[in-house]
């Protein structure tokens, strides 16, 4: 048995020891508690994995095409950022850069670092723990559906004077964005924090 605190409402419970498969929900607000020391691991490195994926395509691959008067552009995520790099707007383009693209690439690389040995069933590599709670750290700030959403209101506004496309990498990024939402939800934290206080 161990005692949880449920992480959104602070219920306390008494959690058994769950087989393979089993998952422990709060009684009170039905947040998950636990989901098993495997799945939890199988989970975050999937969504991790995933993330990045979509995160590299969205660099690469067209963000955006304009057309107007028979002249057509297109543009990636970071041609987008680009554009904005002049005078005082510096800082801020560095600070969306690194908010919608370097932080949750950052967190990837943490997760995979600090989890990916234990998945394959091996020892934890230094300083694990610590990685793991960067990574926890930077969760706040890795704010990529802002920039969709601002994104879309910008192009909305615009879309009378030019016509605007969305290309592969909006969708890819979009995608990214669904699943950093969904991993705030679902990632077990406390069974991780278990694993790693067993291999210290
Ligand atoms: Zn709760």
């Amino acid at each position: 048995m161990t005692l949880l605190a449920c992480p959104s409402c602070d219920a306390l419970h008494d959690v058994p020891d769950l087989r393979v498969g089993q998952r422990a929900y709060c009684l009170r607000c039905d947040r998950m508690l636990v989901s098993g020391r495997q799945t939890s691991l199988d989970r975050t490195l999937a969504m991790a994995f995933a993330v990045a994926i979509l995160i590299l395509f969205a660099l690469f691959f067209p963000f955006l095409s304009i057309e107007e008067l028979g002249f057509g552009n297109t543009t990636t995520l970071l041609g987008v950022a680009a554009a904005f790099l002049t005078g005082w707007l510096i800082p801020l383009t560095a600070a969306v850069t690194a908010s919608i693209i370097a932080i949750p690439l950052m967190r990837v690389g943490f997760l995979v670092y600090a989890l990916f040995p234990l998945w394959r069933g091996g020892a934890a590599p230094r300083h694990a723990a610590r990685v793991f709670r960067w990574s926890e750290a930077l969760r706040p700030w890795s704010m990529a559906e802002i920039f969709v959403l601002g994104s879309a209101v910008a192009l909305v506004k615009v879309a009378d004077l030019a016509t605007i496309g969305f290309g592969p990498a909006f969708w890819a990024f979009c995608a990214a964005v669904v699943i950093i939402a969904f991993e705030r939800q679902i990632t077990d934290s406390a069974s991780i924090w278990s694993i790693l206080d067993d291999e210290k």
